[in-house]
């Protein structure tokens, strides 16, 4: 859910959640047998849809060529597209396009899959539209701008012989300095904050581009006028990099003014509530409104409130026997979980007990039946690869792609090694004896880990490349407090308060980036909300401001799709009283794929005969 634990919910949907399983190039769901009548029939509907998404698949790859490198697609690894306006009149082009097409379908006559399919794909094309002509992140957030990401992928990932990736790597550098000079052209009225993040983003990206990589290409089977060349385009991939560094420098107001709606030179990071309420629905597809999320989010606060006040009563005689406790019930909270926090791993303990979780949690899964499994798709835990550190993520599920479907499925744990004792103690706190496990659940099993597996089954490549980031992140959520009320830690006062704690975080993360975005909250009022609500750390605190003002709505997209899937789940206990079973409705749920929610509750509803 934080940075700290796994990386943006980008990586996610390009990386992690990919499914695997028999996909093939034409993907998509399994088509009714072809008639073997001789007489040439009419193709079904869903024929003709399967053929549209075999061409539309590639189409979208070309449209987004470095997209593709995180997916795992490298048939055009050596594009790099400067974003000028032919570059956008091609997008648009593409999203009108393809809308088109789309609209010509009847879908009443598509299999349920594929008429899921079909609304995601329509969803992606209103989304890219709206961010092309109405938020226009391309003009006034200069961080959209960095070329190292997709570099890092052709040099770590072992798709093609070395000198194969190297060529492409040197066909990406050629476009550098024009990619930049585009940039630099798109850029007006930025924010100051994504100016300052851009800076220190692309300062970032300068270590791609020096010597290591020349004498990698030095070292290589290329030829000496490749190799020639290729140093030469890295220095001027360099120098494209550093006079955007500069450009950005001199965008900055003198007197380092906040763009906080004060300085009219330079826009506010506040995207304000029109804005805010249309991103919501094109991001968010839950059934919920950017408002009416907040107003529930508001109300979780205060249950959780209530909840962990009676808890904390009961627990605080015995952990403070001789003190009495603090007349503020908020007070009392926090004193508590400050001493439980003190229960927690050594540093060097981190990776293998991690490592020793991931069968209980297996086993308890299969014990209290909440859901299948796959035993033949194990997930393996391992160190993190020295490559894919430093994204900020400690504890991380690695899932193979839809295009390399028969790797391995990773949980990637970074041993603790480069933290000062300082650092490791703090870290070690926050994921004390309760919230590691809580960490394993949303991570692993049942959360992200499981939820692939069985959108792996759905086989729809559409699915599995445009998955749903509520969806998939609420489910991991929702998966957390299933297990608890399943009686997961022995339904002890402590797991239930560290699992509030954590709740709490992504219930406080809808309230404040709805509230700094629309209704004005001042980072003061945040860290209040945040240090004294949300029982957290100064240093946790401190960070959320930067991502709040760098990014917006993503943060609610947990605490979104989890109330979702959880006011689903409460429908159908409702509907079938005696009838219900948790693990049918699980199995059920995960059965669709990583649609959104709406979409799924549909299918759930039709195939059910409910109306
Ligand atoms: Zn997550
Ligand atoms: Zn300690």
């Amino acid at each position: 859910e934080e940075p700290a634990v796994h990386p943006s919910i980008t990586r996610i949907v390009c990386t992690l959640l990919l499914a695997a399983g028999a996909v093939s190039a034409s993907g998509c769901n399994t088509a009714p047998p072809a008639s073997t009548v001789a007489d040439q029939p009419q193709p079904t509907e869903d024929q003709r849809f399967e053929e549209l998404v075999a061409e539309f698949m590639p189409a979208f790859w070309r449209q987004n060529p470095s997209y593709a490198i995180y997916t795992g697609v490298y048939d055009h690894a050596a594009v790099l597209e400067p974003y000028d306006q032919a570059a956008r009149d091609r997008e648009a082009a593409f999203y009108a396009t393809w809308n088109a097409r789309l609209g010509d379908f009847d879908l009443k006559k598509l299999s349920a899959g594929n008429r899921s399919d079909l609304e995601m794909i329509r969803a992606m094309l209103a989304q890219g539209r709206w961010y092309l002509e109405t938020f226009r992140a391309w003009q006034w957030q200069p961080s959209n701008y960095n070329v190292a990401g997709p570099f890092e992928v052709l040099l770590n990932t072992e798709y093609a012989p070395l000198e194969q990736r190297l060529r492409a790597v040197s066909d990406r550098l050629a476009s550098v300095p024009a990619y930049y000079a585009a940039a630099q052209a798109n850029v007006a009225t930025p924010s100051l904050e994504h100016t300052e993040l851009a800076m220190v983003q692309n300062r970032g990206a300068l270590a791609t581009f020096g010597d290591p990589l020349i004498a990698k290409a030095r070292a290589s089977a290329l030829t000496d006028p490749e190799k020639a060349e290729f140093e030469r385009r890295t220095r001027a991939a360099h120098a494209a990099i550093m006079g955007y560094i500069a450009f950005l420098e001199g965008l900055r107001p003198a007197d380092g003014t906040a763009s906080d709606g004060t300085d009219k030179a330079v826009r506010s990071f506040r995207i304000g509530r029109e804005l805010y309420e249309q991103k919501f629905l094109l991001d968010n597809n839950t059934g919920f409104t950017a408002r009416s999320i907040y107003e529930r989010a508001l109300a979780e606060k205060a249950w959780l409130h209530d909840e962990m006040a009676k808890r904390a009563t009961t627990l605080w005689p015995r952990y403070f026997p001789e003190q009495e406790p603090p007349a503020d019930r908020l007070v009392m909270i926090r004193t508590l979980l400050d001493h439980l926090s003190l229960k927690h791993v050594r540093k060097e303990d981190w990776v293998t007990t991690v490592r020793a979780q991931i069968p209980e949690l297996e086993r308890f899964v299969r014990e209290k039946d909440l859901l299948d499994q796959d035993p033949t798709r194990p997930l393996k835990v391992r160190e993190t690869p020295l490559y894919q550190r430093g994204f900020g993520a400690l504890a991380s599920v690695d899932a193979p792609g839809p295009y390399d479907p028969t790797r391995d499925t990773y949980y990637n744990v970074t041993p603790l090694d480069d933290f000062t004792p300082g650092q490791a103690e703090s870290f070690l706190r926050e994921y004390n004896d309760w919230m590691l496990q809580i960490l394993n659940i949303h991570e692993a099993i049942p959360g992200h880990y499981t939820q692939l597996m069985h959108a792996n089954k759905s086989k729809s490549l559409v699915k599995s490349v445009f998955g749903d980031g509520a969806m998939i992140e609420g489910w991991a959520v929702y998966s957390e407090r299933m297990m608890l009320d399943a009686g997961y830690g022995g339904g002890t006062d402590e797991m239930w308060l560290f699992w509030m704690k954590w709740n709490l975080r992504a219930v406080c993360n809808t309230i404040l980036d709805y509230a700094i975005h629309t209704e004005g909250m001042t980072r003061e009022q945040m860290m209040d909300l945040l240090l004294r609500e949300a029982f957290q750390q100064e240093a946790e605190a401190s960070q959320k401001w930067q991502r709040a003002t760098q990014s917006s709505v993503q943060m609610t997209s947990y605490f979104a799709g989890y109330a979702a899937i959880w006011q689903l789940q409460q429908q159908e206990r409702a509907r079938l009283g005696d009838q219900f079973s948790i693990k049918a409705f699980n199995n059920e749920f995960l059965s669709f794929g990583s649609a959104p929610v709406p979409v799924i509750k549909a299918l759930m509803d039709e195939k059910n005969g409910v109306r």
